[in-house]
């Protein structure tokens, strides 16, 4: 089963700022800012390339977070940069939860746009009550950075020290979240998989360049070999099963690999 861009973006068109799965389980996408990412970090695509992809200057892209409804439970998957005026926050304020009402947050990697959420401009923790999971590489690999690089986490993983859950890739988390090794972009990369919804992190910046053409990077990718092994598995991954697939980067927060998005080749 191969899906075609165009099939999976026509089908998350009908997803506006959030659906169902098949079990019931809801996903809210909460867009920090709709944002463009620029042709120059993606070194490896060529002009003749971009040009026939009719992209001029940038991908359009977003910068986003997730909030997941389950089991009388609300999951959060990312913060996105914590500008108090950003769509993450006015997503939550809009749906009547406050930051305090999270029960689990679940972390994809520790860039600034991901973790830069998670502490106020004092540097408190906002998601007071929730209990944090990240990954034991992940965390492992940011905190033996250089100073220069590590101070976010280091302060951010500080803060929430004593609900600070790490785990292995493969673990079944709590609300039966599963971790998904997607490492590559960043050394502990995680994808989480809830029911058929699988929030994929950074697997993908630009879409209309990456889709079609996993074997481009972006800068960002910190191992491009891995980066690139790991998009085209989790594509793969989520044509196969049939999956939503939620991404902080996506255009548009979502595709959609589910029956309506698929098709036969
Ligand atoms: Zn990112």
């Amino acid at each position: 089963m191969k899906t075609t861009l165009m099939a999976a973006v026509a089908a998350a068109a009908f997803i506006t700022a959030g659906c169902s799965s098949k079990t019931g389980t809801e996903i809210v996408w909460l867009c920090d800012k709709v944002a463009g990412q620029p042709l120059a970090l993606f070194p490896d695509a060529d002009s003749a390339l971009t040009e026939s992809l009719g992209l001029m200057d940038a991908v359009p892209s977003s910068m986003s977070a997730f909030l997941v409804r389950k089991d009388g439970k609300l999951l959060m998957f990312d913060t996105g940069y914590g500008h108090p005026d950003g769509g993450v926050r006015l997503g939550l304020d809009s749906s009547g939860i406050s930051p305090m009402d999270i029960d689990y947050l679940y972390i994809t990697h520790f860039h600034g746009d991901h973790i830069g959420g998670m502490l106020d401009e004092a540097g408190n923790p906002v998601y007071t009550n929730a209990a944090v999971y990240a990954s034991q590489a992940e965390y492992d690999a940011w905190m033996n950075m250089p100073p220069e690089r590590n101070s976010q986490a280091v302060k951010t993983m500080d803060a929430y020290r004593g609900r600070l859950h790490l785990f292995a890739p493969g673990d079944t988390l709590p609300c039966g979240v599963i971790a998904v090794d997607a490492a590559g972009h960043t050394p502990g990369h995680t994808a989480y998989q809830v029911d058929d919804i699988l929030v994929w992190g950074d697997i993908i910046h630009g879409l209309a360049l990456q889709f079609e053409h996993p074997e481009i990077c972006a800068v960002y990718d910190m191992d491009k070999q891995a980066s690139i092994a790991a998009r085209k598995r989790m594509i793969r991954y989520a044509e196969d099963n049939g999956l939503l697939v939620a991404g902080m980067h996506l255009p548009s927060g979502f595709l959609d690999f589910r029956e309506a998005g698929q098709v036969a080749e």
